[in-house]
């Protein structure tokens, strides 16, 4: 039995991970199916700070992982697949058939963007193809980018992409968008910005290296056209990785476990990350949350 599990090996989760080991706790990191997390698709993080110098999502992750074990908490790879949190301490099975029994749990699973699942999405995806324009913006200074989605990412992707790129096309399936309000009057007084409505993606098309061209549909009259482009941003919302938890923590409507601080609806389990969190969804900000749940998880076990 171990005082901390941890749930999950994104930055949220190995954060919570060193603070925990370093209070002292005994602490078991579960990787889940990709250790490392989002941003192990991450080509260059130029944001999370102490990196004078562009650092790539791996190498990061890489450091996270070695600095982990160092500080002498264990690296399981395993996937959990199901959790007793009726019962304490708290009962969480891998698929590896391992039962992990433990006095406090940190729920760091984070969340994985939505893709189109259409031909060419997954090819291009790094080179030319992101979900993340906070991530990958910079690359593509003067290019011609297309943003997908019309939901507040898309239309904040769009928005920041102006920042670098020379111009940026919103492209919606409907002929209104999702995003407040607010926000969809930043978007259409953007010079830079042209939306393209009741419009869906056929096909990601490129030169074997990278992203050239979309193939897009009419979705009312289903007319096709191709449209040059160097980059797609495909903000069509991310999917909270809450399966396992769904019977056991409150999940809000949007399927993120809803949180006081980092205290989910269960004494004694915590979440941290994006999994918690659509607002922000950036590495730092979810290291910063694995802080808080391994000091709110030392609190809570120095009264067990
Ligand atoms: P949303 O679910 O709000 O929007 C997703 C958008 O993608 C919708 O416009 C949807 O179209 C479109 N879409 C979904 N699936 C497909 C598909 N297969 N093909 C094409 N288009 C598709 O997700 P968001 O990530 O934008 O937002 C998630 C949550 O986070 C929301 O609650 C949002 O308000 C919040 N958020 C808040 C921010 C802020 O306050 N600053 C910033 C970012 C997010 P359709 O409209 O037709 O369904």
């Amino acid at each position: 039995m171990t005082d901390v599990l941890v749930i999950g090996s994104g930055p949220a989760g190995y954060t919570a991970a060193i603070y925990a080991a370093r209070a002292g706790r005994s602490v078991k990191i579960i990787t889940g199916p990709q250790q490392g997390g989002q941003l192990m698709i991450t080509s260059f993080i130029e944001n999370y700070p102490g990196f004078e110098d562009p650092v790539s999502g791996p190498v990061l992750m890489d450091q996270m992982s070695r600095q982990v074990q160092k500080m002498g908490a264990e690296t399981v790879c395993d996937v959990i697949e199901s959790v007793d949190f009726s019962r304490k301490p708290f009962v969480c099975t891998g698929e590896s058939g391992t039962v992990y029994e433990s006095k406090t749990v940190i729920v760091a699973t984070g969340a994985n963007a939505k893709w189109l699942g259409v031909p060419g999405e997954e090819k291009y995806r790094g080179s030319g193809v992101s979900a993340c324009a906070t991530c990958d913006g910079f690359f593509f200074r003067k290019k011609k980018v297309t943003v997908i989605g019309g939901g507040n990412t898309a239309v904040e992707e769009a928005i920041y992409l102006t920042n670098f790129a020379e111009k940026v096309t919103l492209i919606h399936r409907r002929d209104t968008l999702r995003a407040e309000k607010v926000m969809q009057k930043r978007l259409t007084g953007n010079p830079k910005i042209e939306i393209m409505w009741n419009t869906r993606v056929v096909e990601i098309i490129g030169n074997d290296s990278k992203v050239t061209e979309l193939l897009l549909e009419d979705t009312i009259n289903h007319d096709r056209m191709k449209k040059p482009t160097d980059g797609v941003f495909v903000a069509i919302g991310h999917q909270p990785a809450v399966s396992v938890f769904a019977d056991q923590l409150k999940i809000d409507n949007d399927g993120y476990i809803v949180t006081t601080g980092t205290h989910t609806s269960v004494s004694g389990v915590f979440a941290a990350g994006d999994v918690r969190n659509p607002d922000y969804r950036q590495a730092i900000v979810s290291a910063g949350q694995g802080c808080m749940a391994a000091m709110d998880a030392d609190r809570f076990l120095s009264a067990y």
